[in-house]
């Protein structure tokens, strides 16, 4: 194996120096040059070949010192540095390294040997234990420093059968110590029967501490680079998350492949919990193939055959060496179509339950490392928070858009209330807007509300159509049955929805569809009492339903459209009603007003004999008799004003009151009153006075109706009033006539004062119940008042009296009842 690594020279060089040390104390001096003689000679021949082998090692280690420093991060350089050094120093002809990587012991670097020498070392790996056939299989086994003076001679040894080996003599093997284990062997061989020196392999010992260092180094510097690799990575990793956090897939996309790569695995999933199972909701590696095949086969169920069933279950991680040697694992098809052996399941654990599996696959066995499980699970935790932030943000977000929408339904009921509300009686401007807002809302293309007409049903409102479909859907009235959606709606009493009526095969209305072009379809009874009156349709030109909340407020605008109709019925109704009222009220009075005027007739005769029979036209008449007939005209006469008052208000009410108008003049008028009225003021011992300020123009209007005004206000005073006086004044100012008149009466409440001249009223007091009366004098003298473009009015003081007064314009106009 040729392995491609990087170490550092801060320790070696150290190591070194200290090596070199007994060498340099050894290295003969030029103070030992000058001796002389054959003994001299000889050892100064001894002393020449140390000191050049001295010197040459020199040379060889510092060359070794400046290969290793320049190349600290390659540990094939160094320990090829190492083992061509070793070897040329103690004249070796080949020289390699054997490393432990697991249970074998692999080919390293080398020094002599052919391409084809140093394939065949590749191939074939020692054994960590039990082969004596090869020196570095006898250092593992005695675990020292073995020297093989000739392994020809050695009948253990095998090496000698191996081709280009055949020459190979003499044989050093020196194990690479850490912490008293062997990672390693350097091997030295000779192709001669020489054996290496006790300096030799003291050297070479040196050298194999150079390269324990370097391997030291190298594997720490990787491990350095694998976490700083690994660093790097988790980062990006939460750098995207952080970026994408509402994107859950982007986040379990590129965790899936981080986790992947970082563990070096060929394949990787995230398994979510679903309704089916843990089905793989993001995948790395995985072909096409292997996905349709998993999408096809697996929603995982959580059982042991699967190793991300088995991580559901146990609810912890899960490793497997070799799934194909597991004999619980059942998913063999997809392990076959996958060449997976080693697999990897880590739970997505939220509040210690499963909420998912990450699973890492390998196609050779080869387990993970703990770190990287470790690594992981961190992933796994960084899956949770992601799903579990996703999660919260959609909650979050639906509730949101749920009171949005529910805010946004609220705004848009309460303008079509305000709508409604403002043309309660326009029933065509509701339900346009009914069906304008209904379709705005709920994102509909079009919208409609049809209402019953015999047995069809007929458009009367509409948003959104084509002229073409108004015109041909207010033509075609909608039969019933069930190949519309509006009398599905009708015949079900709810609302229909129809997602593509041109997939639903009982869908009738052909010709509309054609014409209005839409798709997805709902209809919502109008209901009142249980009993349709009519349906709003809402329809979309593509296919994509209403949801359960748009139907829910469509079903909202029906209840506001059977609202709109049925107050518009109910206001007919009344409307109805009112005039009929009106009508027969109109008979009432004309009745009546035909009845006074029927029994005034009579009336008129009795009294008009009475009196002739009192004045003795027919014959002269005792007292008592004379008394009777006194009474039966006071009685009579009280009868007919009685009568009169009905005749004038029912006049009034049925439009017939009219004014006679002449010059008149308004002192005639008041002496008129005054003569009337004396006899009764006297009898209450009253004062009653008359004031006229002169000149007083002539005026126009109906002297007889303005006389029965001031005589019923001067009747009112003395009736009203005990004590006191009761004065009655005139005069002209600026074109009109103020009358007035005073008492000293009871008074009239200030809330009474505009009521008293409504049609029987009177103030509700004990004192004027008691007077009698009908409460229609002042409304007939108002009447009379307004009809001559005038008004009248009173002011009062309670206790002290009461002021009625008139303005009239002197020449009056005659004004329209
Ligand atoms: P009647 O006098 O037949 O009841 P009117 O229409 O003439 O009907 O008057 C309505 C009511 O106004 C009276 O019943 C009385 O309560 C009140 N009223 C009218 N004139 C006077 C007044 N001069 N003083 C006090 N109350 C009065």
């Amino acid at each position: 194996m040729k392995r491609r690594s990087k170490a550092s020279i801060g320790p070696a060089k150290a190591r070194r120096r200290k090596a070199q040390k007994p060498k340099d104390r050894n290295t003969p001096t030029v103070r030992r040059r000058g001796s002389a003689g054959a003994g001299l000679q000889t050892e100064l021949g001894q002393l020449r070949r140390e000191l050049h082998d001295a010197q040459e090692q020199q040379t060889a280690t510092a060359d070794v010192l400046k290969v290793i420093s320049r190349s600290t991060f390659d540990l094939e350089v160094v320990l090829k540095a190492l083992i061509e050094s070793a070897a040329r120093l103690c004249h070796a002809d080949k020289g390699s390294f054997r490393l432990a990587t697991g249970e074998f012991f692999h080919h390293a670097a080398s020094y002599g040997y052919s391409a084809e020498q140093d394939q065949y070392m590749d191939a074939h790996p020692v054994p960590a234990e039990g082969d004596r056939g090869s020196i570095v299989g006898r250092v593992l086994d005695e675990g020292r420093v073995v020297q093989v003076e000739d392994t020809k001679a050695d009948p253990e040894f095998k090496l000698t059968n191996v081709p280009g080996f055949e020459s190979i003599h003499t044989t050093l093997g020196v194990p690479l110590l850490r912490e008293g284990r062997p990672i390693g062997v350097l091997v030295l061989m000779r192709s001669r029967v020489e054996r290496f020196s006790e300096k030799q392999v003291e050297l070479v010992t040196t050298f194999a501490d150079q390269a324990v260092i370097a391997i030291e180094n190298a594997r720490l510097l990787s491990e350095l680079r694998e976490s700083l690799r690994q660093q790097t990575a988790t980062a990006e990793v939460l750098k995207v998350i952080s970026r994408s956090t509402f994107n859950l897939q982007t986040v379990l996309d590129t965790l899936v492949e981080s986790v992947a790569r970082l563990c070096e695995a060929d394949i990787a999933a995230i398994h979510r919990e679903k309704e089916l199972g843990y089905q793989q909701v993001a995948t790395y590696g995985y072909s096409q193939k292997l996905k349709e095949y998993v999408s096809g086969n697996i929603p995982l169920a959580p059982v042991r055959g699967s190793v991300v069933g088995r991580t559901v279950l146990e609810g912890k991680t899960v490793h497997v060496s070799d799934v194909l040697a597991d004999p619980e694992y059942t998913l063999l098809e997809f392990a076959r179509q996958a060449g997976i052996r080693t697999a990897l399941g880590i739970p997505l654990l939220r509040e210690e339950k499963p909420i998912g599996v990450i699973f890492l696959a390998r196609c050779i066995v080869r387990p993970f490392t703990d770190r990287e499980v470790e690594l992981a699970t961190t992933f796994a935790d960084q899956a949770v928070i992601a799903i579990e932030n996703v999660r919260l943000f959609d909650e979050v977000q639906a509730r949101t858009r749920d009171l949005s929408e529910s805010l946004e339904q609220q705004i848009a009921t309460a303008d079509v209330l305000k709508v409604i509300s403002r043309s309660t009686f326009d029933l065509q401007a509701v339900l346009n807007t009914l069906v304008e807002s209904a379709a705005r809302l709920c994102e509909a293309d079009s919208a409609a509300i049809h209402r019953p007409k015999g047995e069809a049903y007929r458009y009367v409102a509409s948003y959104g159509y084509s002229r073409e479909y108004d015109e041909y859907m207010g033509a075609s009235p909608i039969i019933p049955g069930r190949g519309s959606v509006l009398w599905r709606a009708v015949l079900e009493g709810r609302a229909v929805q129809v997602a593509d009526v041109l997939a639903d095969p009982n869908y009738a209305l052909i010709d509309a569809q054609r014409i209005g072009g839409f798709r997805t379809t709902l209809g919502v009874p109008l209901m009142r009492e249980g009993v349709p009156i009519g349906v709003i349709m809402l329809t979309r030109n593509i296919v994509r339903p209403f949801s359960d909340k748009q139907v829910e407020l469509v079903t909202t605008f029906a209840d506001q459209a059977v609202i709109a109709i049925e107050n518009v019925r109910l206001f007919d109704e009344i409307q109805d009603k009112s005039r009929e009222l009106e009508i027969a009220s109109q008979h009432k009075s004309q009745f009546v007003a035909n009845m006074s005027h029927e029994l005034r007739t009579p009336l008129a005769a009795m009294l008009g004999y009475a009196e002739l029979m009192q004045e003795g036209i027919y014959e002269p008449l005792g007292e008592k008799s004379l008394a009777a007939l006194t009474r039966i005209r006071s009685n009579g006469k009280h009868l007919l004003g009685l009568i009169n008052t009905v005749l004038d208000i029912a006049k009034i009410e049925s439009g017939q009151f009219t004014l006679n108008m002449q010059e008149y003049s308004i002192e005639t008028v008041v002496e008129t009153v005054r003569v009337a009225t004396e006899s009764l003021a006297q009898h209450k011992k009253l004062a009653l006075r008359a004031a006229v300020t002169k000149p007083l123009p002539i005026g126009i209007g109906d002297e007889q109706r303005l006389t029965q005004v001031l005589l019923n206000l001067v009747g009112n005073a003395i009736k009203f009033t005990d004590t006191g006086e009761v004065r009655v004044t005139a005069e002209a100012v600026d074109g009109r006539f103020a009358i007035s008149v005073v008492d000293t009466g009871p008074g009239i409440p200030e809330q009474e004062r505009t009521r008293i001249f409504e049609q029987f009223h009177q103030v509700d007091d004990s004192n004027t119940k008691t007077k009698g009366g009908t409460g229609l004098g002042l409304a007939i003298a108002k009447q009379i008042v307004e009809m001559h473009g005038g008004r009248i009015w009173v002011d009062s003081t309670v206790g002290k009296g009461s002021t009625f007064q008139l303005e009239l314009p002197i020449r009056a106009e005659k004004m329209i009842a």
